[in-house]
This record gives C-alpha cells, structure tokens and sequence, in this order.
C-alpha cells in the first residue's frame, strides 16, 4: 500500500486519503483530505465572520477567501506560523475597518487571531516596525509583493503607499498626545 505525509499536518497516510491533484485525474497532492476540508471550513468561517465584523459589503467569495489562504500556504502572512487550531487563521484588514477599509481581495491578508489583535487599527507598516522580533523582513516583502501581484502596482508604489499610511497615523497619533497633554496642563 503507498502511503504519503501529508504537508501540512504531517501525518503519514494512505495514498487514496489525499487530495487529487484537480490537473490531472490520477494524481495526488501532498495535502491530506482531512486537511484539505479544514481549509474549506476555514475559509467559510473567515467568510462569516466578515460578515458579522465589517458593515460595508462583503466582495469576496468562500473560494477566493480559501485561495487567499492557499497562497500563504494556511500560516500567517505576518508572523510566518500555522495555526495549530484552524479557527485562528482570521483575516486582517490592511486598511483597518474603522478607516473604512473594503471587504475586498486587495485589503484583506490572512494572519493568526494573535496578531489580528494585537494589530488592532494600527496600519501594517507600524505594527512591522513596532514587532520586528516576531515579523520578519521577509513576510513583510512577501505582502507587499502579493499586494503588488494584486492591483498591479509596482512593488516601490505599494511600499510608498504603506509607508505614507504610518506616518500619517503617527502624526495624527502625536496630535492627540499633544492635545491632550494641552488639556490636562
Ligand atoms: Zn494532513
Ligand atoms: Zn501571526
């Protein structure tokens, strides 16, 4: 009997519980079907919860969600881990819900629960830089690549982008410090 690992749980099993390879009839994948349905409920979930989240409308669909995790391989596009429990792959709003970020292909990246929170309202390029230790240089390219792949901007037009976003929320970020302080004194 042929048995095969599964990549993502890692799991050795019998050939005929893999994933067929949707090209070719015959051919398996190295995801294991259990595996391959945990995706599938996953990206319902995800689909869900957006729903219940965002008041704007939601212009993506169960499948496209499920490829968007698919494209990160099912680990976070921030920290870089897995998820052990399925249900904490979320989806993080680049542009943050309260800023009226979309509900939409281009806006939206799927992290851990973990970073989802701690992440909050703040725009990507200051939770990179204030989380270096566990966000690594690479991932932060890998989104802006993805972003770039996505809206067919260049890479440097994406990254400019993202970078105007942090300044602006830090100095807005300084005016209310200041403001405040203004009140207290
Ligand atoms: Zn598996
Ligand atoms: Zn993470």
């Amino acid at each position: 009997m042929e048995m095969r690992t599964c990549r993502i749980c890692n799991e050795e099993k019998e050939i005929t519980l893999f994933e067929t390879d949707s090209r070719k009839t015959t051919k398996k994948t190295n995801r294991c079907q259990a595996c391959k349905n945990a995706s599938q409920d996953k990206a319902a979930r995800a689909y869900h919860h957006l729903r219940h989240r965002s008041p704007l409308p939601v212009e993506v669909t169960p499948a496209e969600i499920r490829l968007l995790f698919e494209v990160f391989d099912g680990k976070c596009a921030y920290c870089g881990k897995r998820p052990e429990v399925s249900r904490e792959l979320t989806l993080d709003h680049i542009v943050p819900i309260s800023e009226n970020g979309r509900n939409s292909l281009a806006n939206l990246i799927p992290v851990c629960g973990r970073d989802n929170k701690s992440k909050q309202n703040r725009p990507l390029v200051s939770y990179f830089l204030n989380n270096r230790d566990k966000f690594p240089d690479e991932n932060m390219t890998l989104v802006i690549e993805y972003m770039a792949l996505l809206s067919g901007s260049k890479k440097e037009a994406v990254a400019a982008e993202l970078t105007d976003e942090h300044i602006s929320y830090e100095l807005k970020q300084k005016v209310k410090a200041i403001e405040k302080e203004a009140r207290t004194t």
